[in-house]
């Protein structure tokens, strides 16, 4: 029997909680590849090579700074802000503990400074094409991070308050992710470079200058910290406008639905806001196309569903609702979510532990069907070598889906994979439609909000994929 948190509907057999079978799929974060830390990571990927260990380190007589191969000069040269310690012909520190470091080619040409990650398999990560001293960085931080939040601003309103204010690489601050949930605002630093006091200071500084939150807290990524070598970060919060009321819970709002906070759990940061434009999307489309054919409307699926992102825009659409995910503890937010805006939901929702693939496959040979299905299922690729696994658990949750589709029925794909390309997933999709025998349109290709930049000169910086689909 499944564990439902809501009392059901007459839904098909429901579903113990079991292991997973698609590859990878217990692990259920994920972060852009650029804040990976090795090549062998979910979502990045450095060219092939094999880096073992870190770069030779020079006698002290050597210049103080790391020498690059060419590769990674020209890397470096077209935009890009890494360097994988395969490509570090040397490195030499005026002292163990240092993480600024100027950077040049073989000819000694410079290319900038950069964080040195000893540990991590990309060694470099460059914050400026001048060399710079600790106090001119620490500058720039602040000046990048302020920046990045003057982008966002425009983004934020009463009914979206939650969204990411730093994505790292992608705000030129490679390792700095800053979230806001509400009142609340979330760093994570991922590299050994941000971890001393001056760069959260700097954070901390120009979070309350330019937003005036009500605590700041820092939470751990424990396996990129893992990676990095890098120790956990102290669970208390980094700052608090009371410290009379130390709350690391609140609620937030996205497209006006609120959602409960709570910085000391869940996945990520908190939640998937690099799905808020997707949410509201694939409301509008289950509207739309429930305009289209009235005869088959309002029945809808979302499977792995965390804390009910999707699933409670549907019910904003959809006569009834059900998610699925195989965390207990997301579905009781999910639950609380539902609750929070129960008055302005007329659909009937449940909620059910589960795994994908086992009820999809039970469900879908028992004749279940729904009107509109998103599937965003955790990074199956964690590696490029994953990919092929990757592509078969794709296949076989869309191939499910697709059988639970009625005519006009509405089919939202996604892939958090960066080693997962539009082309890989499309062919997956394409191959599932095929073996279903139904013919499926693209409405829409869509990535992550805005909020998550893409920066095309580093293309590890896009990772979310999410095609909707009108199934014939
Ligand atoms: N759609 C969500 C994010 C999904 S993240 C949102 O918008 O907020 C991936 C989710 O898949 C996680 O909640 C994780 O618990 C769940 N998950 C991982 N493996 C699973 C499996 N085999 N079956 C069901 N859920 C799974």
């Amino acid at each position: 029997m499944a564990k439902p948190h809501k009392s059901e509907t007459a839904t098909p057999s429901r579903k113990r909680r079991a292991k997973t079978s698609a590859p990878d799929a217990a692990e259920s974060g994920r972060t852009a590849a650029f804040l990976r830390s090795e090549p062998a990571s979910r979502e990045s990927s450095p060219p092939a090579r094999a880096a073992s260990g870190p770069p030779a380190t020079q006698p002290p007589s050597a210049p103080f700074g790391a020498i690059v191969s060419r590769r990674a000069a020209d890397r470096l040269r077209s935009g890009h802000l890494w360097v994988y310690a395969s490509d570090v012909v040397t490195v030499t520190l005026p002292n163990p503990e240092e993480t600024l470091i100027p950077v040049a080619d073989q000819r000694g040409i410079s290319l900038g400074a950069a964080l040195y990650s000893p540990a991590s398999q990309i060694a470099l990560r460059l914050v400026s094409r001048q060399t710079l001293d600790h106090a001119a960085w620490l500058k720039l931080l602040a000046a990048r991070l302020r920046a990045a939040i003057a982008r966002r601003k425009p983004m934020l309103d009463a009914a979206n308050d939650a969204c990411r204010l730093c994505f790292s690489e992608a705000d030129e601050l490679p390792g700095l992710i800053v979230d806001k949930y509400g009142e609340i605002a979330v760093v994570q630093r991922l590299t050994k470079g941000l971890l001393h006091a001056g760069a959260s200071e700097a954070c901390v500084r120009v979070l309350c200058e330019e937003l005036a939150p009500a605590a700041i807290f820092e939470r751990p990524d424990p396996r990129i910290r893992e990676l990095e070598g890098l120790p956990p970060p102290s669970p208390d919060p980094l700052w608090l406008a009371d410290p009379a009321r130390p709350a690391a819970a609140t609620e937030f709002h996205l497209n006006g639905l609120v959602f409960h906070y709570d910085a000391n759990a869940g996945q990520k940061t908190g939640a998937f806001l690099d799905q808020r434009a997707n949410y509201a999307a694939a409301r509008d489309w289950a509207q739309r196309l429930g305009r289209a054919n009235p005869g088959s409307r309002g029945r809808a699926l979302d499977v792995c569903c965390y804390q009910g992102g999707f699933a409670l825009h549907l019910a904003q659409v959809c006569r009834q609702v059900t998610g699925i995910d195989s965390s207990r503890a997301s579905l009781e937010v999910a639950e609380r979510n539902l609750q929070a805006n129960r008055a302005s939901l007329t659909a009937e929702v449940d909620w059910i532990e589960a795994d994908a693939f086992e009820i999809l496959r039970d469900w879908s040979q028992a004749g279940e069907t729904f009107d509109a299905i998103v599937l965003d299922p955790p990074a199956f690729a964690k590696t490029k070598r994953a990919v092929e696994s990757a592509l078969r658990g794709y296949k076989e949750l869309n191939l499910r889906a697709l059988k639970m589709l009625g005519p006009g029925g509405l089919l939202i794909t996604c892939s958090c994979s960066h080693h997962v390309s539009w082309a890989d997933l499309e062919a997956a999709v394409a191959a599932a439609a095929a073996d279903a025998s139904r013919r499926v349109r693209l409405l829409e290709r869509r990535g992550a909000a805005p909020d998550h930049p893409v920066v095309l000169n580093l293309p590890e910086t896009e990772y979310l994929k999410c095609l909707v689909l009108e199934v014939e």
